[in-house]
């Protein structure tokens, strides 16, 4: 065989079965990937779903599908009361606690009468005794809870901040959903995924209330608590409200050494990968312990549960094509694109091994803490 059938041998074989990296220590190891096959098998985390029900469809499908998941209970005006979320939140933890785990929230409720922080850590005390790992802090702040003089309550506000110093000594993770996704302050016309929503929903359309906080001033909060607790280890849901842009969201991940993003703003990061397929498998790959899976997908009462099943089984599928495999996808009103194909390791690491490091770590010592308190 002389040298070019060599080459041509090897060049087949590269792709055919992967492709040959260098590793840290100089020598070369083959990138091995996942296919399609490979769903059911591999373990998966969806850091973010909301059960607002005490049926068992969606877990019974978690097992199946092999993912376990963070059940988020949110403090909402709308939809299964605070208290009810976690009601049902605690009985599935009891029944499946090898399954899921739990993150808790807070009331605002009274945050202008004195003791608000004192009770508020009692509350979270309690809820975290009983088995909740993490804390939510939803977009009220910043967007609806305002100050005895009427000013809106922003998330670095000072009056939170004993709530933020308690969740650091004890290593408990939070998870931000702060600000919205930046079409909320654009016209319509300018939106590029959420013109149906806030279509029909003006109230939420911050581009028709200039009189509330701007997504700069969202962004800029959120900046400003990462940096005043360098401990925290907080997940920015929703890409961190930083969707529209890579670039932006790779400066907070360099800055801000204990924050993780979920990922569920999957069409943003399929726009991403139509428009810059290269960049888009960078950004995965430099930041592969930083993202955490997760869909944000409500469990209700009311759906039917085998179509709401296959729908989560679909979601679940379709996003393990695009990051496992190179095949085509359609990104409706966009265009075509292919699958990032992101080698196994960095996949375990998103789909599983990062959100049970952020959910673990810590989490058992200040739970006998807690409990001895
Ligand atoms: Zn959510």
């Amino acid at each position: 065989m002389n040298l070019k059938s060599v080459l041509i041998v090897l060049t087949a074989l590269i792709f055919q079965h992967g492709c040959i990296s260098s590793t840290e220590n100089g020598g070369l190891k083959e990138e091995r990937y996942y296919s399609v096959e490979d769903f059911k098998s591999v373990k998966k985390f969806d850091t973010h779903i909301h059960i607002n029900t005490d049926e068992n469809t969606f877990i019974k499908l978690a097992q199946e599908d092999n993912f376990q998941f963070l059940d988020i209970v949110d403090d909402r005006p709308f939809g299964l009361p605070m208290a009810e979320q976690q009601q049902f939140a605690l009985l599935h933890l009891k029944n499946f606690p090898s399954q899921m785990e739990v993150a808790t929230t807070f009331s605002v409720k009274g945050f202008n009468e004195k003791g608000w922080a004192e009770n508020t850590i009692k509350d979270l005390k309690l809820s975290l005794s009983k088995g909740a790992r993490a804390v939510k802090i939803w977009k009220n702040i910043g967007m609806d809870l305002r100050d005895e003089n009427g000013k809106f309550v922003m998330l670095d506000d000072p009056r939170l901040a004993p709530i933020f110093e308690f969740l650091v000594q004890n290593g408990i993770p939070l998870i931000g959903h702060n600000g919205e996704p930046r079409d909320c302050w654009l016209p319509l016309d300018k939106m590029t995924f959420s013109k149906s929503y806030y279509g029909s929903h003006p109230e939420y359309h911050m581009y028709l209330h200039p009189e509330y906080p701007s997504y700069e001033d969202h962004i800029q909060a959120r900046d400003k608590l990462l940096e005043k607790y360098p401990d925290l280890k907080f997940v920015g849901a929703h890409l961190g409200s930083l969707e529209w842009s890579l670039v932006e969201l790779a400066k907070r991940l360099d800055r801000f050494p204990n924050m993780h993003v979920d990922l569920s703003r999957m069409t943003n990061l399929q726009l991403h990968t139509l428009n810059d397929r290269q960049k888009t498998r960078d950004f995965f790959i430099k930041y592969q312990d930083k993202l955490v899976y997760g869909t944000d997908k409500a469990i209700n009462p009311s759906a039917d549960p085998a179509a709401l099943s296959k729908n989560i089984h679909d979601a679940w599928l379709r996003d393990w094509i695009f990051f496992v495999t190179e095949d085509k996808i359609s990104l409706p009103g966009f265009g075509d694109l292919n699958g990032l194909k992101l080698p196994r390791d960095v996949i375990d690491k998103i789909y599983y091994k990062n959100a049970k490091d952020w959910l673990s770590a810590n989490n058992k010592s200040s739970q006998s803490r807690l409990s001895g308190n």
